[in-house]
This record gives C-alpha cells, sequence and structure tokens, in this order.
C-alpha cells in the first residue's frame, strides 16, 4: 500500500511531537501515520501538559467507552432515570449535525470540554462519521452505539424541555444553580444546546455556575456548529489549565484537529492521487478556497476580481506579462494553485489566464481543482468524503487564500498551520479595500458567542474582545478568535 509515497524519510516524525501514539494497527487507517509525508512538520509543539492530559483522556475513552463495564452500568442508570454524583464515566454526546467544517469545529470544541471535565467524548455517527474519519482513541470507539436508550435523539432541538435553557426558563433546575438542589434531584442527561440560533437561557452553560451543577450531570448531550472554544477560555474555573495545555493559545484546533481528523482510507486514498498527480512536484503551492454564501447578491466577476485582486497584490500569484511572449526557461519555478469551490468556473478562468499569457516572473502556474459539487449536499456520501478531503489538501498547501466566515476554510487554516488571506465578498458593487486580510492567527473564529454577564444572568455590555490580549474579535466577524 505504501508502493506510490514519496520515500520515507525517517527523521519526519511520524507521531506529530507526541499528539499521536503507536500501537493503532496502521493498515486499517493509513493516513494516522502517514500525515508527515505530506505536511510540512508544525513549527507548534504540543506541551507536555497537554500530552499528559491526552494520555489520561485516552485512558478514559477505554475505561468508560461502548462494550465496558462501566458503560453499561451508565447506561443503566440513564435508563432508570438515576442521577448520582460522583459517578465514575460521565459523557458528552455530541448529537450529529451541519456542514463538515462547522462538524469539525464542533467535535474539537466538545473534546476539549470532555478533556476539561473528564468526560467521554461520544458522537452520533449519523452522518457518514464512520466513512470519514477514523477511530480517533486506540482500543475503543467514539461512535455513539445504535442502541443508546434515549428516544429520537435525532430530533432534539433549540426549545426542546430536556434542554438546559428550556429547564433553566421553567426554574426547574434554577434552584440548583444557587447551590440548593443536591444531584439526586438532577436529571441523568441535559440537552445543550449550542448551536447559532441558541437563546439567551441557553447561553447562561457557559456560567461558572451552571458549569458546576452541569458537572454532577452525567450525560450530557450537545449540539452545536460553532466553534466555542474562545468561550472556555473565559470560565474562570478552566482557565488556569487551558493555559498549561496551550502555552501558545492558537494552537488549540492546530492540535486537537490533528490529534483527533485521520481520514479513512478511502479518502486518504483521494487525498494522495490528488497530491501526487498535482501538488507533489511543484515548488510552492497555494490554496484558494472559494466560498459563496449569498451567490445571488454576489456576482461571479466580482468574486474573481477580489481574488485575483488579493493574490497579485500579497504576491501570492504572479502578474501576467502581456507584452513577451516568453517560453519560460526549463529551470522556470513551478507554483500550483489548488481551487476548491462548489463552482467550477473560477477555477477555468484562472487555468485559462496562465494557459493563455507567461507570468512577469516567469514561473508556471497550473491550476487544479478536485470537484466542483455545485451546491451543499451534506449527508451525502461520497459529497462529504469530497469536502474532507479537499479540507485536508487545502492544509497541506503552503500559502493560503480563504473566504470569509467559512468553516471549511477554518478547519483547512488550522490543521495546516497557516495564516491566510482572507477574501470578504462585498454584495455591492464596489470593491473591497483592502481586498483581503491577512489572518492574524490560525485558529477558528467563534461566529456566535453568548457575549453573556453570569452575575447578573442578563446580556453583557462588556466587549469581550477586549478582555484578553489573546482574545480578539474575528478578522472577518464580530465574534471571537484566539490569537
Ligand atoms: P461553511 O458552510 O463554509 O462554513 O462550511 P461547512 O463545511 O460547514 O459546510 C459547507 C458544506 O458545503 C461542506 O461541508 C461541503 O459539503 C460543501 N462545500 C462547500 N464548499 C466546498 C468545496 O469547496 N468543495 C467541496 N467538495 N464541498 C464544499
Amino acid at each position: 500500500a505504501e508502493g506510490n509515497l514519496p520515500p520515507k524519510n525517517i527523521t519526519r516524525d511520524m507521531l506529530l511531537g507526541g499528539l499521536l501514539v503507536p500501537g493503532f494497527d496502521k493498515g486499517s487507517c493509513l493516513s494516522r501515520y502517514q500525515s508527515a509525508l505530506y505536511r510540512k512538520e508544525s513549527p507548534h509543539l504540543p506541551s507536555p501538559h497537554l500530552l499528559e492530559r491526552l494520555r489520561i483522556q485516552e485512558a478514559l475513552q477505554k475505561k468508560c467507552g461502548p462494550g465496558t463495564k462501566l458503560y453499561r452500568q451508565a447506561i443503566e442508570r440513564l435508563k432508570s432515570g438515576t442521577s448520582t454524583e460522583n459517578s465514575e464515566c460521565n459523557y458528552v454526546v455530541v448529537l450529529s449535525y451541519s456542514g463538515l467544517g462547522n462538524k469539525m469545529l464542533t467535535l474539537t470544541s466538545a473534546f476539549l470540554y470532555a478533556i476539561l471535565t473528564n468526560r467521554v467524548l461520544l458522537i452520533d455517527p449519523g452522518a457518514h462519521i464512520a466513512d470519514l474519519f477514523c477511530e480517533p482513541f486506540p482500543n475503543t470507539t467514539w461512535l455513539l452505539p445504535p442502541d443508546f436508550p434515549i428516544d429520537h435523539v435525532s430530533s432534539i432541538f433549540k426549545g426542546d424541555p430536556r434542554s438546559y435553557g428550556e429547564m433553566l426558563k421553567g426554574k426547574l433546575i434554577g434552584n440548583a444553580v444557587n447551590g440548593a438542589t443536591n444531584g439526586s434531584q438532577l436529571p441523568p442527561y441535559v440537552y445543550l444546546h449550542l448551536s447559532h440560533d441558541y437563546g439567551d437561557f441557553d447561553k447562561l452553560i457557559y456560567c461558572e455556575d451552571d458549569q458546576r451543577l452541569l458537572r454532577k450531570v452525567p450525560w450530557l448531550l450537545l449540539r452545536s456548529n460553532q466553534y466555542f472554544v474562545p468561550t472556555l477560555f473565559l470560565i474562570p474555573e478552566y482557565e488556569q489549565e487551558l493555559g498549561r495545555l496551550f502555552p501558545k493559545k492558537d494552537t488549540v484546533f492546530h492540535h486537537l484537529g490533528r490529534y483527533l481528523f485521520h481520514p479513512t482510507n478511502p479518502v486518504w486514498g483521494m487525498i494522495v492521487r490528488s497530491y501526487q498527480a498535482y501538488l507533489a512536484k511543484a515548488d510552492e503551492t497555494v490554496g484558494i478556497q472559494i466560498r459563496i454564501f449569498d451567490k445571488k447578491n454576489t456576482p461571479f466577476q466580482h468574486v474573481l476580481d477580489q481574488i485575483l485582486t488579493c493574490s497579485l497584490e500579497e504576491k501570492v500569484l504572479p502578474n501576467l506579462s502581456l507584452h513577451e511572449p516568453v517560453a519560460s526557461s526549463t529551470h522556470a519555478k513551478s507554483k500550483v494553485v489548488l481551487v476548491t469551490s462548489l463552482d467550477s468556473a473560477y477555477f477555468e478562468r484562472l487555468r485559462s489566464m496562465y494557459w493563455e499569457h507567461p507570468t512577469a516572473t516567469g514561473e508556471i502556474i497550473g491550476v487544479y481543482q478536485p470537484s466542483h459539487e455545485g451546491f451543499e449536499q451534506t449527508g451525502k456520501e461520497m459529497h462529504e468524503m469530497k469536502a474532507w478531503a479537499e479540507i485536508y489538501l487545502l492544509s497541506l498547501t503552503d500559502t493560503l487564500v480563504s473566504s470569509s466566515w467559512s468553516t471549511f476554510g477554518y478547519a483547512a487554516r488550522g490543521l495546516g498551520g497557516l495564516k491566510p488571506w482572507i477574501v470578504t465578498y462585498k454584495t455591492t458593487n464596489q470593491m473591497a479595500n483592502p481586498p483581503c486580510r491577512r489572518a492574524m492567527s490560525m485558529d477558528p473564529c467563534f461566529h456566535f458567542p453568548p457575549f453573556v454577564d453570569c452575575r447578573a444572568r442578563a446580556k453583557s455590555s462588556v466587549d469581550q474582545g477586549a478582555l484578553f490580549p489573546y482574545l480578539r474579535h474575528c478578522e472577518d466577524s464580530w465574534g471571537l478568535k484566539l490569537v
């Protein structure tokens, strides 16, 4: 299976600075130990404390995971509706939701939350999780077994009576926050609605007192499409631990994402084939990720102009030479542009441009786009596999130009440790000036942070983006990100 790979360089750190453990069956998930052959070595080493916590988490996942006696006992307690304080195994179950980028950001946030609260991370395998990602934890599974006893898990959404926000609103557990309720009066599971559309009561989950209460609930079900990591840094209880785990704050997704997300063999095959055919021989690679949310009001030419102006001004791509019909020398440098988009028109224009004209620098530009799926088809297996392969391929490029607000691009930049040029498309006919901005950091943006004043239990008027030097408003939204 390793025949068509680049020559193995044994000095490459296959275990990513200790993030990964040896001992998995290599053949069942080739990407786990081969990523180092394709991605440049990260300049960011995981902290010894993070490595220690990952090993502890792995032990917990194995001890309490599906198939164990402790798991069966926890399920029994869930069925009988009893909640016991100090149970040995507590869980956070991520319910399947949203596009792939959003999903990866949510899973990473939930994983960090699981580490901070000593919970086992399980995921509802609803939409092809097992087709996309290998098991991240050794000798166990993170997939929620199909016989999970809560009916219609997939239909729990905002406003469900089992959600923490609704329970608070109905004062069903309100007293508990003030310390009046003991563990036995708490339900054995609570649903946390943490999506972009969450309500003011749901947001109180991010308060310290509420966290203290939730610690007594053995099963947390969580639905989100957000990267809620930045707000975890605002909860006093977790602040110190997070500082030890991530001395360099903006590496959270970079480390946890590379720990969690290993493409399955079929997806890895797609990645390797694209890489070998188009990227491997280039002197330099550029990723251009084009994601348009409002197609009707974002004219094609406008998007293309902004991408091109950004790429040329920032010297990501060379200018054309319109005068000299140059035949480049045989030593010309080659640059390959990997375009990802649901649409093929941008790619075609770029390709023609660099075929019809020589570049002013003499560089040879190749342009490649693996797929153009037309529209988002979340839930369709091959569609999601292509999306994952493309996110991964983007993360392997040297320089990235990405679209504002897109979690697809956030996931790529985080895995690759890249600070992309972020293009924001104007829906009017004027060009944004400048056409793009350099990302402050590689970490993703939390688009809809709660902005809540926990003491007043109301909306906060404090600008959280100005509270700490490592927390800022995102380049492309009023959300929050780690820098
Ligand atoms: P976001 O909507 O840009 O924040 O990213 P998501 O990944 O959460 O959702 C968009 C979904 O649309 C992806 O998961 C893919 O299914 C699809 N999609 C968007 N852009 C691309 C692309 O460039 N390539 C492929 N293959 N799929 C895309």
